[in-house]
């Protein structure tokens, strides 16, 4: 999508933030995040040299400092108000704006899934990274990444690994482009859905996006019913293990590093976040089909929130011949290229 359609997206179906201007520096939550300084992500192995330099200065930087970890670092948080789509939305974490029907079948998801912790949420998230979505930021939205708080990740994963040796012989330069890459797919598929809902968007011509897909986001956000980040976190594990091996010649063993990323970075993360680790253990077809509950789901919510009837049957199975709905571009080289109600 070009600039113009974007923004006529986030007129239409969106409600664009007060503060999408361009400027240098971008706030999240109280920190302020600098624009311009963008990293281009490799897309080859030639690529990669340049980006790995880059890095490598950075991260030699940094290691000369004595910076601190990520666990001390988690009390510098005070309470959040959130994004400000959040209070845009009048979201509210307490399943207050949820419906019955909703509670019950992400309740019943979550069960399915394993390891139900229900509705506890967290208060205080150290962000290593976010999205900004176009609905709401036509201007400045994209991914935001805090290379310090990755570099920080990074040594975590390596310490992790000194202990348990999941990875033999794993650099802690390669722990860094783990933490990286793992958060930056993780970031990218918030980009995907956010793509999803504008497809139906275009079909239905209502907001499905904040009126339903990131509106469930906003009032489940720290939860574990918020399986959107349960899900980027999977497309983040299983998506930066391809990409370092094809990109950056990682000869690592896939599984090996599959173990290491679950346990040091998935096992123990914040509720939504950490059903990924047990996703990460079903079968492939297992993991596909509870993706497609989960946005099946969404659509029911959305569908029933915006026009105030249930959407007529659709399965998780149909979701599936919605091959590309998760492509960020509207591909036509497909069986299903939207999904409507009839
Ligand atoms: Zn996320």
């Amino acid at each position: 999508m070009n600039k113009d359609q974007i923004k006529t997206i986030a007129e239409l179906f969106g409600k664009i933030a007060p503060d999408d201007i361009r400027m240098e520096e971008v706030e999240f939550d109280g920190k302020k995040y600098k624009r311009g300084d963008k990293i281009h992500i490799p897309q080859n192995e030639k690529d990669f040299k340049d980006f790995e330099n880059k890095m490598k200065q950075i991260f030699e930087r940094q290691n000369q400092d004595n910076f601190t970890n990520l666990i001390s670092e988690q009390h510098e948080h005070n309470e959040e108000e959130g994004p400000l789509q959040f209070l845009i939305n009048n979201c509210n974490l307490n399943k207050s704006n949820l419906f019955q029907f909703t509670i019950e079948e992400i309740e019943q998801l979550l069960i399915e899934i394993d390891r139900n912790q229900g509705f506890r949420f967290i208060v205080n998230l150290n962000y290593l990274a976010f999205y900004r979505p176009y609905h709401y930021y036509p201007t400045t939205w994209g991914i935001y990444l805090d290379i310090d708080k990755l570099i920080q990740q990074g040594q975590r994963v390596f310490d992790y690994n000194n202990q348990y040796n999941c990875v033999p012989n794993l650099t802690d330069f390669d722990a860094f482009l783990i933490a990286f890459f793992k958060t930056y797919f993780h970031e990218i598929y918030h980009h995907k859905f956010e793509a999803m809902a504008t497809k139906i968007e275009l079909v239905n011509r209502k907001p499905f996006y904040k009126d339903g897909f990131n509106y469930y986001y906003c009032n489940t956000f720290r939860s574990d019913f918020c399986l959107e980040e349960a899900f980027a976190n999977v497309h983040g594990l299983e998506k930066s293990i391809d990409f370092l091996k094809e990109n950056a010649g990682f000869s690592y063993a896939p599984k090996d590093l599959k173990k290491l990323i679950r346990k040091s970075l998935l096992e123990f993360a914040s509720p939504g976040y950490r059903k990924a680790f047990e996703i990460t253990d079903l079968p492939l077809i297992e993991r596909k089909l509870t993706e497609n509950k989960f946005i099946e789901l969404i659509y029911k919510f959305s569908y029933f929130r915006i026009n105030g009837v249930m959407p007529g049957e659709l399965t998780a199975d149909m979701w599936d011949l919605f091959t590309y709905k998760l492509d960020p571009l509207i591909n036509t080289n497909n069986d299903v290229t939207f999904i409507a109600r009839i």
